[in-house]
């Protein structure tokens, strides 16, 4: 998967290689699709969500810069696998998924995989995780119209932001905030699932309403 997948599509960072090689990715599968896991596509993990495709997860993951001291939060926990591999790269992260039985399920199998360094919260990710602000990174895996302005708000200066937007059509973000403001570019078409909740009340464009 690394090597043929991962490696050969232009994925560098040594660190982000590693971790996707060492994290059993069928664990985060549910078990009638495990023979799939390392395939080359997003798998179903129930309540109509799905696990990335692999080269997806690491691509983002990359798209961070992540060097180990970092703070992060992930906006759609799902199965937990790119949580895994968040904190494996990272310091400690901060993880909000809005379907509580799938946050119950990723808590459970990070703690029986033995990650002491990752908490897990069902709710809106909308919000954010406002008491633990700012972060350095923020990775979102669901795709909104538009950036929900509480996720800009809080990432650190010199902090990076990953995120699908769009609806049926979807650009991978990058955000970067400097100290003047915050800089956006587009580095992959994408397609995610909605994210849903409270986003789905934000004007599309983020214009104000006609
Ligand atoms: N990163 C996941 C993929 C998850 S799919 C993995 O590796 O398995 C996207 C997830 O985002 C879904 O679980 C969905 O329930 C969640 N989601 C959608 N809208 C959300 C919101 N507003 N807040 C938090 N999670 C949301």
């Amino acid at each position: 998967m690394v090597s043929s997948q991962i490696a050969a599509r232009g994925v560098k960072d040594p660190r982000v290689l590693r971790a996707m090689g060492t994290i059993p990715r069928h664990l985060f599968v549910p078990e009638g699709l495990r023979s799939e896991a390392y395939e080359d596509h997003p798998v179903p993990i129930g309540s109509g969500q799905t696990i990335s495709q692999p080269y997806v997860v690491a691509f983002m993951t990359e798209q961070l810069q992540l060097t180990g001291k970092e703070k992060v939060l992930e906006i759609g926990t799902g199965s937990g696998y790119q949580t895994a591999v968040l904190a494996e790269l990272a310091a400690r992260v901060y993880s909000v998924e809005i379907r509580s039985e799938l946050a119950d399920r990723a808590r459970a199998r990070l703690a029986s995989l033995g990650f002491k360094n990752v908490e897990i919260r069902a709710a809106d990710g909308y919000r954010g995780w406002p008491e633990e602000a700012p972060f350095d990174a923020i990775l979102v895996t669901a795709a909104p119209e538009r950036i929900p302005p509480p996720l800009l708000s809080q990432l650190a200066v010199g902090g990076r932001m990953v995120i699908p937007v769009g609806g049926f059509y979807q650009e991978l973000k990058v955000i970067e905030r400097t100290p003047n403001g915050y800089t956006e570019r587009s580095v992959l078409p994408v397609r995610f699932v909605p994210f849903v909740g409270e986003a789905e009340k934000d004007p599309p464009g983020g214009g104000p309403e006609r």
